[in-house]
């Protein structure tokens, strides 16, 4: 079988074994349903319960404050059109959102629109930073809250959300924040950061697919979108994914363990031998993710990629919710690239086991598509 290289853990990641087997686990010995009041039931209650006291421990919330969704587009989704539906979302009609949000927030924000909402969107740098000060100029009595992504998943930068949230806390504003590609890698604590609500998703860090949680600060009033169950502290409906959420809390413990210096390591020879080989690296240097590496070259992405993929190396050309999309990258173009730039524009994501052999595998196998394609 062919090698893979996979650098694609921006979009999702391999399950651990040590998570797949807990999952195999609990779906074939702890099956009952986490509402039912037989002993099978208390088994999978106290699954649910034991892993978001682990995943709440993580952000330093409390175990009540998490709760359990399908995934960071669910938690997403709740967080805007729960405020928005709630007595606060009557009064505060103005809702801030940065210019390099995921489809999930952007998509949210254009029919909260429709209900009569007015989005402001914060304009980022060259480096894919926020205007900080477009924001404080912004935001007043009348803002609802503020959404700002913190790892973005395209370029990999990172925004200062705990200056964010000192902002928001000093105006009395709901603060949320989509951690999907940050949550685990870098160090959150919600009360410090002042963070009201927040989104992850399992599948980025080990977990299954379909496993996601939204923190909920303790006494923010969320309008109700499941109906038909008390689950999840009457915030969503629907008997829960046990086996998800089993695997979602091992998955953290074992992402925790890693040695995130490492993989930065990693990074930051892949990114200046992109540079040798006249790779352009999009986002600021400093303030990154520790695994995302966006580079343009002269070429034609959409080709390298499927170049790199017959040699087995995975990545891709924008996020993958919008890479059926025919529109170009909104964030990409916040940044200040132009189309063609956007056409050569590639994203890697490593993984905690990518190697600098691999590294050179993939640089030689790009140099070797550029010579062919000059
Ligand atoms: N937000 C960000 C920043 C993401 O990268 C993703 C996954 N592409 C999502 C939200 C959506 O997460 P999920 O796939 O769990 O719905």
């Amino acid at each position: 079988m062919k090698k893979i290289i996979y650098l694609d853990n921006a979009s999702t990641t391999k399950v651990y074994p040590e998570v797949a087997k807990v999952m195999e686990k609990v779906m074939l010995n702890q099956y009952g349903n986490p509402s039912s009041s037989h002993d099978l039931g208390d088994e999978a209650r106290k699954i649910i319960n034991d892993s978001r006291i682990i995943l709440a421990k993580e952000i330093n919330a409390k175990a009540y404050e998490v709760i359990f969704t399908s995934g960071a587009t669910e938690s997403n989704n709740l967080a805007l059109f729960g405020v928005a539906g709630s007595k606060l979302g009557k009064i505060k009609k103005n809702i801030i959102i940065s210019s390099i949000e995921h489809s999930s927030i952007y998509e949210s924000v254009k029919e909260l629109e429709k209900q009569g909402f007015e989005v402001i969107e914060v304009p980022v740098d060259n480096n894919g930073l926020i205007d900080i000060d477009y924001l404080k100029n912004k935001i007043d009595n009348n803002t609802l809250i503020v959404s700002i992504i913190h790892g973005n998943n395209e370029l990999g930068v990172l925004q200062n959300i705990e200056e964010i949230g000192s902002i928001c806390n000093k105006h009395g504003v709901l603060f949320h924040t989509d951690c999907s590609q940050s949550f685990g890698k870098d160090k959150i604590d919600v009360r410090k950061m002042n963070i009201s609500l927040l989104s992850a998703s399992g599948h980025k860090i080990g977990a299954s697919k379909g496993i996601g949680l939204l923190y909920i600060k303790e006494g923010i009033e969320l309008e109700q979108r499941l109906f038909g169950g008390s689950q999840e502290m009457n915030r969503r409906a629907g008997t829960e994914n046990v086996a998800g959420i089993a695997g979602f809390s091992k998955a953290i413990e074992i992402t925790r363990k890693h040695d995130v210096k490492k993989v930065r390591i990693v990074r930051d020879y892949f990114i200046s031998q992109l540079e040798n080989i006249g790779g352009k690296i999009n986002g600021s240097k400093e303030k990154r993710l520790s695994n995302i590496v966006s580079v343009t070259f002269d070429c034609d992405a959409e080709n390298l990629m499927i170049f790199l993929s017959g040699k087995g190396i995975m990545c891709s050309t924008r996020s993958a919710c919008d890479e059926k999309s025919k529109k170009e990258s909104r964030v990409l173009e916040s940044i200040g690239l132009k189309e063609k730039e956007i056409k050569g524009t590639l994203r890697f994501s490593l993984g905690f086991d990518t190697n600098k052999k691999d590294i050179d595998y993939v640089i030689r196998e790009i140099k070797k598509f550029i010579k062919m394609n000059s």
